[in-house]
């Protein structure tokens, strides 16, 4: 055994000789391929638009999936401050938050009209969008306009909520979603339960139907949110 443990110290000291030269070669080759990681990482995030992204990071239960910077779903304005949250319906009964996220990120494809041209083209997006499964999407970074509230998209975050019918109440999943990410953004911007608004609020716009034509259930609403914060 002592013999093996003599050849092997033998051996390794060559190693050692052949290592050095080679150590030559080693340190530039893995420096240039770490500059290949890190440049394949930074075309990644672009791709994803998370790079971009500004604004608190939302938690691990959003997913990130950024539009793309364009005129009619992601402008690009700075959102210059958080006065409250706006809650909306997507008012397309049965389709999936990606669906809904496919549908703003397909406006980025419009053409902008001719000088002296009506401007037909369609204006839409929202930051979050939550599915019926309660899955949580984000379209829009946080210090960025969405196109949602009408004139309240200069100093709020808008929330649009999938629903199975045309009713438009949403799944228990949805519900405890929504209570969560707008507890977060409370927390996160110091809103007050009276900062927490609908579309209706802003514009008298029956959305999020539901919760407009059933009054009750939106003051529901902001007392189970008022029981999240304890
Ligand atoms: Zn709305």
């Amino acid at each position: 055994m002592a013999q093996t443990k003599g050849g092997k110290r033998v051996a390794a000291r060559g190693k050692r000789q052949k290592d050095s030269g080679r150590r030559m070669f080693l340190i530039p080759a893995a420096l240039a391929a770490l500059v290949a990681v890190l440049l394949g990482v930074k075309f990644l995030l672009a791709r994803t638009g998370r790079e971009e992204a500004g604004g608190p990071t939302p938690p691990s239960w959003v997913t990130q999936e950024l539009l793309p910077v364009n005129p009619w779903s992601r402008p690009g304005t700075k959102l210059e401050q958080v006065d409250g949250v706006v809650v909306h319906y997507v008012g397309n009964p049965g389709t999936s938050a990606e669906q809904n996220r496919s549908f703003f990120a397909g406006l980025a494809d419009q053409t902008a009209p001719a000088e002296g041209e009506v401007d037909t083209n369609t204006y839409a997006s929202s930051h979050f969008l939550i599915g019926l499964d309660g899955e949580i999407i984000q379209c829009v970074p946080l210090d960025e306009w969405a196109y949602c509230s009408n004139r309240r998209n200069e100093d709020t975050i808008s929330i649009e909520c999938c629903h199975p019918d045309e009713e438009g109440q949403f799944t228990e999943a949805t519900y405890q979603s929504l209570l969560k990410l707008v507890h977060w953004l409370q927390e996160e911007y110091h809103l007050s339960g009276d900062q927490i608004i609908r579309h209706y609020d802003v514009t008298g716009k029956e959305c999020p139907r539901y919760y407009v034509t059933h009054p009750d259930a939106w003051a529901q609403f902001k007392e189970d949110l008022a029981n999240e914060a304890d």
